[in-house]
């Protein structure tokens, strides 16, 4: 206000100056007319801060003029005057602020202004409050779904996920021709579910039924329905449902359906009354709408173990799609889609990509591909090659390739500590074979690494890892450790395998509480989701086991991680000498490859590749 206020002294009208010798006239000559009686009539002004003047008939140059005079802040001798005339000459003396245009311009101004400043204060609340609260919103809610009336996605740009495109075939044509399934009395389902990891193409898969379909396209987030205040999430939903079916047939998405579609009444702290009143409002939406009005609900979430029983019964979320992470196959034909718009060199395999990347999803094979052509433009090449492809794959699962060490301790340290990995797992039956050993240390304190080529089978089915290979596994981690003792001694350890420690512990664990591999026998000692999530089993956690059998479970879980250590460093003794010769290559050329690794292991030792180490019998026996 304080700069308002200075504003109005601005524009406060400035004197107006009388223009033209014609009509006007000086101070000292109106106070001279004055004296000698010639004056008929005065008007004072003092808002433009003029008097204006009528001569008498005599001095009066053109009738009825009016002579406008000049005035100063104050004019007492003016006043004074004509106040004395006015009784003795007959003057006519008037003082009249004249609703004059400048004073009204001015007020205008000024009105202008103090719009302009409550029109800028309330933008300013406006805009601190439309972050995260939205606090002068709760009304309408802004729609902050999306729509896509086409989403340009087809089935085949989804790839390796066969059986999810299949079952959502159908969809597809429940949406195209109705009449096929009403006409036989057929129910057309509301809602699918599709449950999957993050990355796996669910929300491809959604865009692509839309897209075969040609329909439009409806998405939100769960994340976005939960808002600050109460009723904003349920009538985000009724918002949604009413677009919805306006635009019918059409596809509603809802990404991440478990931030609302949590188990009621769980939870720590009581639950959450607004996620709990956006949830009945889903589920009376759902209810409320036909089958077959040509409104397909699909939801995705990676935790289906969460989502309120509700949800899930029939007529609501009844089908459900499981979007699993691709295999060999899969992964080589989504590898393909994302190479179509992309040049690779002939050497390229992509079979040999797919290989080497189990466990990957589909996102994670996009962002590899995209990678490798990154890098290819920056190296200036006119192809993505191998070694790109490499590259991008150890920057992805590893970290950035930094410059190789100088020749020093830590050099030589990893050189031991890797190579003692990759030898124990080469000699080992049933560990996963080495894809490669290096030594060029990468970005997040990695100073070498030693990969594997899991078997395609064994990732992400437990039902496929043995007492051996789980056994073999700890060996092999153990394997790094084990080398700098034998080779260092004792007192030389560094912390480098921590990281080491730390997995092969865990493994250990879960044998013995978890698949029952130990004398403990076969009891589930501990839930395989150990993770607190709010939704469920925050209290049934409680410890499943006693105090004895918690100290046997430790027992158990040493003596395997030491029986496995020992090997390690039998193994590391009786081939100290390859050792050194491994460490002596891998210092030279700071990577080795798998089948250099293996070959040269198996010149030394006269073809006995896969030596029997340890049958491992004592390892479970407390
Ligand atoms: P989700 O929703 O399951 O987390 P998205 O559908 O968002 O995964 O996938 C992200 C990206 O990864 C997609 O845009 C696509 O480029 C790629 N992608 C994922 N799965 C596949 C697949 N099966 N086929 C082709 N591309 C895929
Ligand atoms: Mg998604
Ligand atoms: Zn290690």
């Amino acid at each position: 206000m304080a700069s308002w206020i200075v504003l109005q002294g601005v524009t406060l009208p400035v004197p107006a100056r009388a223009d033209g010798a014609g009509n006007s006239m000086s101070y000292s000559e109106l106070l001279k007319k004055l004296d000698d009686n010639q004056v008929e009539s005065i008007e004072l002004d003092p808002t433009r801060k003029v008097a204006r003047v009528k001569l008498k008939a005599p001095a009066q140059k053109k009738p009825g003029q009016v002579l406008e005079v000049p005035l100063l802040e104050e004019n007492p001798e003016l006043i004074a005057k004509a106040r004395e005339k006015v009784d003795s000459a007959n003057l006519r003396f008037d003082i009249q602020p004249t609703p004059d245009n400048s004073a009204a311009a001015s007020l205008l101004a000024n009105l202008l202004l103090i719009f302009l400043l409550i029109a800028g204060l309330l933008m300013i609340l406006r805009r601190s409050t439309s972050g995260p609260g939205q606090a002068m919103s709760f009304g309408k809610s802004r729609a902050r779904f999306q729509m896509e009336a086409k989403t340009g996605v087809m089935f085949e740009d989804v790839a390796g996920i066969e059986e999810a495109k299949e079952e959502l075939q159908e969809v597809v044509t429940f949406l195209k021709k109705p009449e096929r399934f009403t006409a036989v009395g057929a129910k057309i389902p509301k809602g699918v579910l599709l449950v999957g990891p993050p990355g796996t193409g669910k929300t491809l898969l959604a865009k692509a039924i839309a897209g075969e379909a040609g329909v439009p396209f409806f998405s939100i987030s769960g994340s976005e329905f939960v808002e600050m205040f109460v009723g904003v999430g349920a009538s985000r939903v009724r918002d949604l449902f009413r677009k919805a079916k306006e635009n019918a047939p059409c596809i509603i998405f809802i990404d991440e359906i478990d931030a609302v579609g949590r188990q009621r009444g769980a939870g720590i702290g009581g639950g959450n009354d607004e996620r709990e009143q956006t949830l009945n409002q889903l589920l009376t939406e759902m209810d409320g709408f036909e089958g077959n009005t040509g409104i397909i609900i699909i939801a995705a979430t990676n935790r289906p173990d969460v989502l309120d029983t509700a949800l899930l019964r029939p007529g609501r979320f009844d089908r459900q799609v499981m979007v699993d992470l691709p295999t060999f196959k899969g992964r080589l034909k989504i590898l393909e889609v994302h190479a179509r718009n992309k040049k690779l060199a002939s050497e390229v395999s992509l079979d040999a990509v797919a290989r080497r990347t189990p466990g990957f999803s589909g996102a994670d094979l996009a962002n590899l591909l995209n990678e490798a052509a990154i890098l290819t433009a920056r190296r200036r090449k006119e192809a993505i090659t191998p070694l790109e492809i490499d590259d991008a794959l150890d920057r992805l699962t590893i970290g950035l390739k930094l410059a190789p060490r100088m020749d020093g301790k830590v050099k030589w340290m990893t050189a031991y500590h890797e190579v003692g990995h990759a030898l124990v797992a080469t000699m080992l039956k049933h560990a996963d074979p080495v894809d490669k050993v290096t030594i060029i240390p990468r970005s997040g304190g990695i100073e070498g690494f030693t990969s594997f080529l899991p078997d395609e089978e064994r990732v992400d089915s437990e039902g496929l890892l043995s007492r051996a290979l789980l056994l073999d596994r700890i060996t092999v981690g153990l394997g790094g450790r084990a080398t700098e003792a034998e080779v260092y001694g004792q007192n030389e350890i560094d912390a480098g395998a921590t990281d080491d420690i730390k997995k092969v512990t865990d493994l250990a664990r879960k044998m013995v509480t978890l698949y029952g591999m130990s004398d403990l026998g076969t009891l589930a000692l501990e839930n395989p989701n150990s993770e607190i999530f709010l939704g469920r089993g925050w209290l049934d956690r409680a410890a499943e086991y006693s105090e004895e059998i918690a100290a046997r479970i430790d027992r158990q879980v040493r003596t395997i991680v030491v029986h496995c250590y020992e090997d390690a460093c039998r193994i590391i003794q009786d081939n100290r000498a390859l050792v050194d010769r491994l460490v002596e290559l891998l210092l030279e050329q700071e990577t080795i490859d798998g089948d250099e690794f293996r070959r040269i292991v198996a010149e030394s030792t006269q073809q006995k590749f896969h030596t029997e180490v340890s049958e491992h019998p004592s390892a479970v026996r407390a």
